[in-house]
């Protein structure tokens, strides 16, 4: 959508920001790791923590929702886009910085720093907590957002304190007693963007941490699906089950609407087998709950968030 004269403003007041990259009708399926979705009118990268809270108080003064991608492994963007604007954090969030100190290891960790790159260099110093995250594809933040976790282990064991700001742009630090984190979820309060993380770890052999991750790459590589674009776990594990077993007992792996499919592999992954719409995906997602809710009797509740502009019924969680 090219902006209306009323808008301008806007647009000249974000163009005027330092430390801030505006790009308009940006397609976003690039930067999802299922590669599916429409265009946002404003995708803006900031730079740093003053870019990031003016770009705020700016989409504030002119009422325009916006929501914060990181690396796009957990949502699903529609085909029609995102109405607003989608902020990345860029260069000053993508640092880690390493402590020890008398045994203790903290390490502050940007929110854009990629959690695999995070793995490989905590097991290079030698430092352990955090092999359980090896192979999940987000950032730092998402990863806290989403209470990230496999393995038996989840993130919220090594998270120590959160920093962050506000909708409006103000600056909010969480000790770790302030949050609550649940099942895939770390209920932070809405609008909340996490800047930077503080993990407490563990120190350790070098060797015996590595190996600790090759053995759970091992476990990873067997039972989920490789090859296809993908956005891992469509649905959260009800209590007590598997979302995976459920739909697999529904007879439903293999399923394809358009150029989606629910994978042969892994039931709880949908492969995007090039060229899928969203609402492919949206149709095997209804296609698997219904089923799964006349068998079984259990409500399946998406993992993935949904991003953007859905049908009135499939009304965004953004
Ligand atoms: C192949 C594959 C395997 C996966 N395996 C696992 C797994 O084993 N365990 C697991 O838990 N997940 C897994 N996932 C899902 C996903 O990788 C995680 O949920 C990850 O933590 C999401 O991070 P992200 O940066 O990609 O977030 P995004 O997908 O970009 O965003 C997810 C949500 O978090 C919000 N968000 C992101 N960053 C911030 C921030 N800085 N501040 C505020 N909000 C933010 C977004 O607005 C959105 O609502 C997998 C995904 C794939 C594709």
């Amino acid at each position: 959508m090219v902006p209306q004269p009323a808008e301008e403003s806007l647009l000249e007041g974000l163009k005027g920001l330092p430390g801030l990259k505006v790009k308009l009708n940006e397609p976003l399926a690039p930067y999802t790791s299922i590669k599916i979705g429409g265009p946002v009118d404003y995708f803006l990268e900031v730079a740093d923590r003053v870019s990031l809270s003016r770009t705020l108080e700016l989409l504030h003064r002119h009422a325009v929702p916006f929501c914060l991608l990181g690396k796009g492994s957990n949502v699903l963007v529609s085909d029609r886009g995102v109405r607003g604007a989608v902020l990345r954090l860029g260069r000053e969030f993508n640092q880690a910085i390493w402590t020890e100190k008398n045994g203790a290891v903290v390490a502050l960790v940007g929110a854009a720093y990629s959690v695999s790159r995070l793995v490989r260099e905590a097991a290079r110093r030698g430092y352990s907590g955090l092999e359980f995250a090896e192979g999940i594809p987000g950032s730092v933040g998402g990863a806290l957002v989403m209470n990230a976790g496999a393995h038996g282990s989840e993130i919220e064991r090594i998270v120590d304190r959160v920093e962050g700001v506000t909708a409006r742009g103000e600056t909010v630090g969480l000790r770790r007693g302030q949050m609550l984190f649940t099942y895939r979820s770390s209920n932070l309060p809405p609008g909340t963007i996490v800047t930077r993380v503080h993990l407490r770890l563990a120190k350790d052999q070098a060797e015996a941490v590595s190996s600790r991750v090759r053995e759970l790459v091992a476990r990873r590589k067997k039972s989920q699906p490789s090859g296809y674009p993908n956005s891992g776990s469509m649905f959260r594990n009800p209590p007590g089950d598997f979302a995976g077993r459920l739909i697999e007992a529904a007879g439903l792996k293999g399923k394809r609407i358009g150029r989606a499919e629910i994978s042969e592999r892994h039931g709880n992954f949908i492969l995007n087998l090039g060229g899928a719409k969203a609402e492919e995906v949206r149709g095997l997602m209804e296609m698997a709950r219904a089923e799964v809710r006349a068998r079984f009797g259990v409500e399946l509740e998406p993992e993935v968030r949904l991003l953007g502009e859905w049908p009135e019924e499939n009304k965004s969680e953004a």
